[in-house]
């Protein structure tokens, strides 16, 4: 393998958008597929552990040395459009924001609630991110994976994949995802497309407090119940950590307002969940994915 292929001692501050991590002791980010599966085989053989990362938009990682190799998947984004079926084949870096564009300006239908998530698509499917009623598994047709413990390639159709509210079963196999097929509406309306994508994500800057470092809501919400409405019942809003903050525009978000270190997000989510389950007898459940933590994923 070639050697400048990844840095040595990679500080993942900037990898992630809440702006907190710690060293990495091997860091790469492969352009294409020959690249990523090089670095997947070389942990295997190196016995060195391999953990991958897209945008970083929904993970916390420990301000600690992290021992092997994290893999940023953002530069894989390479996708091809039919827009006669409607037929989307895409790289796992492919940023949502990009997609749910791409997809309006070629008159295909169904992405247009993704413009307001900033995470990449294996990202979103290892998540099953969504938004109100939507999420990106409803137009998955198949994914293309690599196994990392048997370093074989294989096609996995959306019929044999059981997801559910922000879980896949990819956060309990061995399983990276390289590139989704997908499928949407082909022939629809491309300035009506636009507009609604230019709506949605209006909305969402307008409610969510998008001009500071954070992950997206923190908590996955409770069976008929809200966390934002939880936190906020309590009179959390605007409580502080050091540099965290419970977010005074919406309350699942924490906010890193300056210099937070990953101790002060970490105990921010540790008081919510204690005094949550104090005041309203409800456990809160992260939906954030903890690096580096001793904390059950
Ligand atoms: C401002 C803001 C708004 C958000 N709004 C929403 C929202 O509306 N809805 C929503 O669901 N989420 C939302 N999020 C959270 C986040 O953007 C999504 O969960 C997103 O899909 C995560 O993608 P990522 O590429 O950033 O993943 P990362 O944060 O980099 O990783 C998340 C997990 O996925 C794994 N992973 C990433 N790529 C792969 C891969 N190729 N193969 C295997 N595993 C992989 C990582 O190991 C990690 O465990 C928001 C976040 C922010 C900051």
């Amino acid at each position: 393998m070639k050697k400048n292929i990844f840095t040595k001692n990679f500080n993942l501050s900037n990898y992630t958008t809440i702006k907190v991590g710690g060293v990495t002791e091997y860091f790469a980010e492969p352009s294409n597929l020959k690249e990523f599966t090089n670095l997947i085989k070389w942990s295997h053989l190196n016995n060195q552990t391999c953990r991958i990362i897209g945008a970083g938009s929904n993970i916390l990682i420990n301000n600690i040395f992290l021992k092997g190799l994290i893999i940023c998947t953002k530069k894989m984004r390479s996708v091809t459009i039919d827009l006669d079926s409607g037929i989307v084949e895409a790289e796992s870096g492919l940023m949502l924001p990009t997609l749910s564009n791409l997809l309006a300006k070629n008159g295909l239908q169904g992405g247009e609630w993704a413009v307001g998530i900033p995470g990449t698509l294996g990202g979103a499917i290892f998540m099953n991110a969504g938004s109100g009623n939507f999420s990106l598994a409803d137009n998955l047709i198949s994914l293309k994976v690599i196994n990392t413990k048997t370093l074989k390639k294989l096609e996995i159709e959306k019929k044999d994949i059981e997801f559910k509210y922000r879980f896949s079963p990819f956060q309990h196999n061995d399983l990276v995802i390289i590139s989704a097929k997908l499928h949407f509406k082909p022939q629809g309306n491309i300035e009506q497309l636009i507009q609604t994508t230019k709506n949605n994500l209006k909305l969402k800057t307008e409610t969510q407090p998008y001009h500071l470092p954070s992950f997206g809501s923190v908590f996955k919400n409770p069976e008929n119940n809200f966390a934002a409405k939880l936190i906020d019942d309590i009179g959390l809003k605007g409580f502080k950590i050091g540099g965290a903050e419970i977010s005074r525009m919406h309350a699942n978000f924490i906010v890193n307002t300056s210099s937070a270190s990953s101790k002060d997000i970490f105990d921010l989510i540790t008081l919510i969940q204690q005094k949550v389950l104090q005041n309203k007898g409800i456990h809160l459940q992260t939906e954030v994915r903890m690096i580096g933590f001793d904390y059950p994923n």
